[in-house]
């Protein structure tokens, strides 16, 4: 699954084959050309693991970051940690992306944060606007609103999965963003 991925596939990726908490920080950065750090941190790891290089991610966070920040900033406060994500700075470990587990029961998401698990952070009303700005039917709403309610947020993810390929999630079990993108690439490729 280690494909070459370039900043400019990842509008389209984002619609096609990134899970829902993926899908929308790429979106809040888009809009608001900032993230903040624990969105950095599982977003940018994630574009590593589905093969973004170290230098797309510098040039596409920094396109974003420097409509709202000077480029010395960007250089100084973020680019660090992009650089450290990937193994280059610090400790020089490359950090591996954030499970499933990890996003919907750690370091939930704070007013003006992006990161976290769309189903188990969103209110029900942020939920169903976000599942219909994503193009899925009323009745997979529902459907997904009530798994919910059971706290079966990874079941909802694969039934948003099977909305969007029309197709049940292959796997047994959904437990990380890269595994839901690594699916749905094989399945359109
Ligand atoms: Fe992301 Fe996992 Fe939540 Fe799906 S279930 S939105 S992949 S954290």
């Amino acid at each position: 699954t280690k494909y070459h991925v370039t900043p400019e596939m990842l509008d389209d990726l984002s619609k096609e084959s990134f899970p829902p908490c993926m899908k929308n920080i790429h979106e809040n950065l888009r809009k608001n050309h900032h993230l903040r750090h624990y969105g950095r941190l599982h977003y940018g790891l994630f574009l590593k693991s589905i093969g973004l290089s170290l230098e797309d991610a510098l040039n596409f966070f920094r396109q974003e970051f420097i409509q709202k920040v000077t480029p010395e900033r960007f250089q100084k406060d973020y680019a660090y940690n992009i650089r450290y994500n990937y193994g280059k700075e610090g400790k020089k470990v490359s950090l591996s992306a954030y499970s499933c587990n990890k996003i919907i029961n750690e370091n939930a998401p704070q007013p003006g944060d992006t990161h976290g698990c769309p189903f188990r952070h969103f209110d029900a009303e942020h939920l169903k606007k976000f599942l219909k700005s994503c193009n899925i039917s009323e009745q997979y709403i529902e459907e997904m609103l009530e798994d919910v309610k059971q706290k079966s947020y990874t079941k909802a993810c694969s039934k948003y999965y099977q909305a969007k390929h029309n197709h049940p999630f292959p796997a047994e079990e959904l437990y990380h963003p890269n595994q839901y993108y690594s699916e749905s690439r094989k399945f359109f490729t």
